[in-house]
């Protein structure tokens, strides 16, 4: 009888939890604070990469104490674009900043423990892994699984070939909060900047970082609506105070906090509109993540109303609810990323993974 037990992380740029994924389930989830470049010492952000990999092995060697048998598979979910053939990780501003270049986990992770095999994923790729659990393959073509949180990814998950096409040079896919578009708030163009660096991306105004942004100009954008408005309250809170009184407006359908919620999310619905113009087998459009939580059921139905309004050629104009019969609202908890962690390290165990290369 073969060992079961795979170590499982989900590497955020806030917390990193760990876990022992046996036979298909999660056991209790260990949580600490990241190792990042706010709350951690380094000369540069190597330091911070090498830290990394030494406490994937660290905390993998006291799972393995814990459990009392020895792990020869470890699966990583990590919130940063991740290169699904070399295992490299190509960027991470929220864990190293903004200066950081591509590091070679798999290739550090080995380094220090050549009798344990890595799978590492990108974490939307991870939740994906996690929902596509529920899906029945026989109803579906091709579903795009999107996060919309600090980020935002999108992956498209393709049934006939069992798996996420990924770019066949450079092994990533879906990764649009880095697509450049154009916003604009109460007629307003506005011009904001993602964590990236690149100015005008997806990220900066429809994530949760570019949403705080707008709701933090607000007070010089447009006072007198701010003045009339269920968020004038929050002005001196902190990130989530702010974000909470937005989405209590959203809820009491302020307008104010309306125009918000369709600056941001207009962007997205227009590529959406541009993605579902190429690809007439995508069947459904799944939405999680913390601003799609926080602000939902307008959330959808902003969405659906920006892209109805920006149509779809020869289709929405007779079919309306097109897109709103896509479009899937999700709720995958704190756990997905462990859990698809542990999926895609299984599906590795079996010779199989959710990469499909060519
Ligand atoms: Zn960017």
């Amino acid at each position: 009888m073969t060992n079961k037990d795979i170590a499982v992380f989900d590497i955020g740029g806030t917390h990193f939890r760990s876990a022992l994924w046996t036979n298909g389930r999660l056991g209790p989830v260990t949580r600490r604070p990241a190792i990042n470049y706010l709350n951690t010492a380094h000369r540069s952000p190597v330091e911070l990469q090498e830290a990394l990999a030494d406490y994937l092995v660290a905390e993998t060697e006291r799972l393995q104490l814990g459990s009392g048998t020895s792990i020869k598979h470890a699966g990583i979910s990590l919130g940063a674009p991740v290169n699904a053939r070399s295992g490299c990780v190509l960027q991470s501003g929220p864990l190293w900043g903004p200066r950081s270049g591509p590091f070679e986990l798999q290739a550090a992770l080995t380094r220090r423990r050549l009798d344990t095999r890595w799978t590492i994923a990108n974490d939307v790729t991870a939740g994906l892994a996690s929902y596509i659990q529920t899906c029945d393959p026989g109803s579906h073509s091709r579903i795009l699984f999107v996060t919309v949180s600090t980020g935002i990814g999108a992956r498209l998950y393709d049934f006939a070939r069992g798996g996420v096409p990924v770019d066949p040079v450079h092994g990533i896919q879906g990764e649009i909060g880095h697509i450049k578009v154009e916003a604009f708030f109460r007629g307003t163009r506005l011009k904001f900047t993602c964590d990236c660096g690149g100015c005008d991306h997806l990220n900066a105004y429809s994530s949760g970082r570019g949403v705080l942004k707008l709701l933090r100009e607000l007070p010089s954008r447009s006072p007198d609506a701010l003045a009339v408005s269920t968020m004038a309250a929050a002005r001196d809170g902190d990130d989530d105070a702010m974000l909470a009184e937005f989405s209590h407006g959203v809820a009491a359908a302020d307008a104010l906090a309306l125009d918000v919620l369709a600056t941001i999310t207009r962007p997205l619905a227009l590529i959406f509109s541009a993605l579902l113009t190429h690809d007439p087998l995508l069947d459904s459009i799944v939405l999680a993540g913390g601003v799609v939580d926080a602000l939902e059921p307008a959330y959808s139905a902003s969405l659906d109303r920006q892209f109805r309004d920006h149509g779809l050629f020869q289709i929405t104009e007779c079919d309306s609810s097109y897109f709103a019969r896509r479009l899937r609202i999700v709720a995958p908890g704190d756990l997905s990323g462990l859990i698809g962690a542990g999926h895609l390290a299984e599906m590795a165990e079996e010779g199989r993974s959710i990469h499909v290369f060519q």
